[in-house]
């Protein structure tokens, strides 16, 4: 069978289902990145992101993945050999770590057991031993997409300032931003990195860094070798709306719309509609009488579920009968995760009733898999949804 009716459902956590406005939106002539229409276009890009990061400052934006955006947040602001403190929190925490060792910094990598959030507490005491100030940067990861756990930031701020101590805070919020409440600059971090193709609903290929004064002059003297992810030389064109090298154009359009998105629909809105579709998926979870992979409710995701699979059964078989009976991807379980887990993505563009097609596709799922369940997951989920109010309800009510 070629020809599979309907659509895709794409429920793994980013890349997200992009809006057909922001389809649209890119589907348009390319235009010389020098002239007077583009500089409009990359002026009201770079100035629109800074309510979605909720910051004053710059925010850049690089044609890459998110990964070169983890990768411009260490060259511009460490030197090699620096310590940088890294948490064990899951798979891209693991990644991020590599990347940094790589460029030859030096990593602290405090074990965790993929189940947990950053613990601020060990923080703040691995913080006050280091009397010497040799930890120049903690890199926290907002929301583990590997395992749905997030990390409180403000929790991790107050324990730097508890232990007074000067190193920079450096966040991925690849799978967080413009899904879960997320603030720059009240939250003092120093850079923020996120990427296009989950909570802002864009095709992959874009990438970001919110830079708050202490980053950008930590950079000054930072001597980590950089060449294409220097701030210094996107943040002077950027004043007159243009890139140094040639920006991807139509991702840039795409942008413009997903912007305007964002806006009429309200980020309090989106939050409380991610949450409650979170916690509608946690609620099917536990009527199926599966195990959601994080453990402290303080620390669920608005974003994503990690869901572990019944000991003897495989996620992976599981996840390719959705997806050949009902066209469906689910996210893999990563890393140590492998075969065991798999991730239900509820971010981006998505409503009630696209989570509860999604959630009938994992319970059939389930039965054809011949995994132990019991039935009544999808019920649970939708009474969950009929209680919920969006942020704009409770407001009134
Ligand atoms: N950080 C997190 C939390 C992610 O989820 C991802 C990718 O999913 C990355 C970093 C890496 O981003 P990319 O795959 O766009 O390079």
């Amino acid at each position: 069978m070629s020809y599979r009716a309907g659509r895709h459902f794409l429920q793994i956590p980013g890349p997200t289902n992009v809006p057909d406005r922001v389809l649209r939106a890119v589907d348009r002539a390319v235009i010389d990145h020098r002239g007077p229409e583009f500089a409009k276009l990359g002026a009201a890009v770079l100035e629109g992101l800074k309510a979605i990061f909720k910051t004053s400052g710059p925010v850049v934006i690089y044609p890459a993945s998110g990964t070169g955006a983890w990768e411009a947040a260490l060259v511009n602001t460490l030197s090699p050999g620096d310590k940088v403190l890294m948490f064990e929190t899951g798979h891209f925490a693991a990644l991020w770590r590599q990347l940094a060792e790589r460029l030859s910094l030096t990593v602290d990598f405090i074990p965790g057991d993929w189940r947990h959030g950053v613990p601020a507490v060990q923080l703040e005491a691995r913080l006050a031993e280091d009397k010497r100030h040799e930890i120049k940067a903690v890199c926290c990861v907002h929301n583990e997409t590997s395992t749905g756990v997030t990390s409180d930031i403000p929790a991790v701020r107050q324990a730097m300032d508890a232990a007074h101590h000067p190193a920079l805070l450096l966040v991925d919020t690849v799978s967080s931003l413009a899904s879960m409440d997320y603030r720059h600059d009240e939250w003092g971090v120093d850079v923020t990195v996120a990427g296009s193709q989950k909570g802002l609903m864009l095709p992959p290929g874009l990438s970001f860094n919110a830079i708050s004064g202490k980053a950008l002059t930590a950079s000054q003297s930072a001597a980590l070798p950089r060449s294409y992810w220097r701030w210094d030389e996107m943040l002077s064109p950027n004043q007159s709306g243009f890139f140094p090298y040639t920006p991807a154009t139509n991702l840039l359009y795409g942008l413009r719309e997903a912007l305007a998105i964002l806006q009429e629909e309200g980020l309090e809105n989106i939050f409380a509609r991610h949450t409650a579709h979170a916690r509608a998926t946690r609620s099917a979870v536990r009527a199926w009488g599966l195990d959601i992979l994080c453990v402290n409710p303080a620390e669920y995701s608005s974003s994503l579920t990690a869901v572990v699979m019944p000991g003897g059964h495989d996620a992976d078989a599981f996840r390719r009968i959705v997806l050949d009976r009902f066209d469906m991807s689910l996210g893999a379980g990563l890393g140590k995760l492998k075969g065991s887990v798999f991730r239900i993505g509820h971010l981006g563009s998505f409503n009630d009733l696209m989570l509860a097609g999604t959630l009938s596709g994992v319970e059939m799922g389930l039965a054809l898999a011949g995994v132990p369940y019991c039935r009544g997951g999808v019920q649970a989920a939708l009474d969950s949804l009929c209680n919920l109010k969006t942020a704009d309800e409770v407001k009134v009510a």
